[in-house]
């Protein structure tokens, strides 16, 4: 195993907070509340389905949730959040504790990505008195979750390992005639017998010209004799995601298909060979879509190159034509390339990449030559 992005004494997500926290500071905030649930399970390793998290700048955190997960914050909340079960409304108890003596006059920021109307009125003007201003923020904590630590690198690994294992099962149970929601249902019985907690999202299955969709839902569509197959799933484990493609051949492929799979795979190699951190998003994403351009198909290859995965399958940083922010030492992201031809069909080879200080680890390894099944 590569070298780990936390000294290895540190507990694991100990320092997340302290990060947090450190950011606060110099966006001149006494507090953040933290309202989106993948961000809260990420300082606070609560997964539960309903939470508050106020995060002062300096002490501790105080998680707000309810009466369902009484027992399972005994287990899962880290040090340095207190949790409190709330019998009627986390809102109003939130806003109960701002407005305790001695906690007034503060410059708190909420998560205006992450914030129903509703519940932005509630502070923003039933309760304008709990701070002495309310300040809208974007990215704080996500941009902590670009970068991996230890703990999370494991799982993303894990994850991978668990998706491919229930491909390496599914493909050979898949014949002509069988629907795409068949195959789907196959894939998604071996990812749960392989481990995993759930579906990042609905698995992809798409068939002959359905290919062409980069983001069909699979149908009762018959597979038929000579066409392509497209599978775009991913496994979760303890959370975290991992997300892969690869598009099979239903019997001896043609030429035209050869062709075009192997100009896809070989835009792969060179990105996810390419991939620094460091390098700007749409650096990355040129590496696939200048190869792919060269190749014939830069108008076929319609969507970005890739994406963070972590607690949710799409995350920062992002690797596209318009992303001009530098991806970290530590990001875990996806190369996708693909060459979509309405009326014929599509390509589409997805790998997952970690980027260390010293270049690429490729964290699957399904190999990405056609398979004809
Ligand atoms: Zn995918
Ligand atoms: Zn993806």
């Amino acid at each position: 195993m590569r070298s780990t992005l936390t000294p290895d004494s540190a507990p694991p997500g100990a320092d997340r907070l302290a990060r947090l926290q450190g950011a606060l500071v110099g966006a001149e905030l006494d507090a953040l509340l933290v309202t989106a649930l993948p961000n809260i399970r990420y300082l606070s390793g609560f997964s539960g389905s309903n939470a508050l998290l106020l995060v002062p700048a300096v002490g501790e955190a105080t998680l707000w949730t309810d009466f369902r997960y009484a027992t399972q914050v005994k287990t899962e909340v880290r040090g340095g959040v207190r949790a409190v079960i709330e019998a009627h409304s986390l809102w109003s108890a939130l806003l109960a504790t701002l407005r305790e003596p001695g906690a007034g006059a503060r410059r708190i920021g909420f998560e205006t990505e992450h914030l129903s109307h509703r519940d932005a009125h509630r502070f923003l003007d039933e309760a304008r008195d709990a701070a002495s201003e309310w300040r809208p923020t974007t990215h704080l904590v996500e941009a902590l979750r670009e970068v991996k630590d230890a703990e999370e690198l494991a799982r993303i690994r894990t994850a991978v390992a668990i998706a491919e294992t229930a491909l390496e099962r599914t493909l050979p149970t898949i014949r002509v005639g069988q629907t795409e929601l068949e195959v789907a249902g196959r894939l998604e019985f071996e990812l749960r017998r392989a481990g995993s907690e759930g579906f990042p999202f609905e698995c992809i299955v798409a068939a002959g010209d359905r290919t062409a969709l980069p983001h069909a839902r699979p149908t009762s569509r018959a597979i038929g004799a000579g066409e392509f197959l497209l599978i775009d799933f991913g496994a979760v484990h303890a959370g975290y995601c991992s997300d892969l493609t690869r598009t099979v051949v239903m019997g001896p492929p043609s030429d035209r298909q050869r062709a075009i799979h192997d100009l896809v795979r070989e835009a792969l190699g060179s990105a996810s060979a390419g991939v620094r951190a460091g390098m700007r998003g749409w650096d990355a994403d040129a590496i696939a879509r200048d190869y792919i351009a060269r190749g014939g198909y830069g108008e076929a290859f319609g969507h970005s190159l890739g994406h963070g995965i972590g607690l949710e399958v799409h995350e920062a940083p992002r690797l596209s034509s318009t992303a001009d922010a530098p991806l970290p030492v530590g990001a875990v992201v996806t190369i996708e390339p693909g060459i979509y031809l309405e009326g014929w069909g599509g390509v589409r080879i997805e790998d997952d990449v970690v980027l260390h200080p010293d270049g690429p680890e490729l964290l699957s390894r399904f190999p990405r030559e056609l398979v004809s099944l």
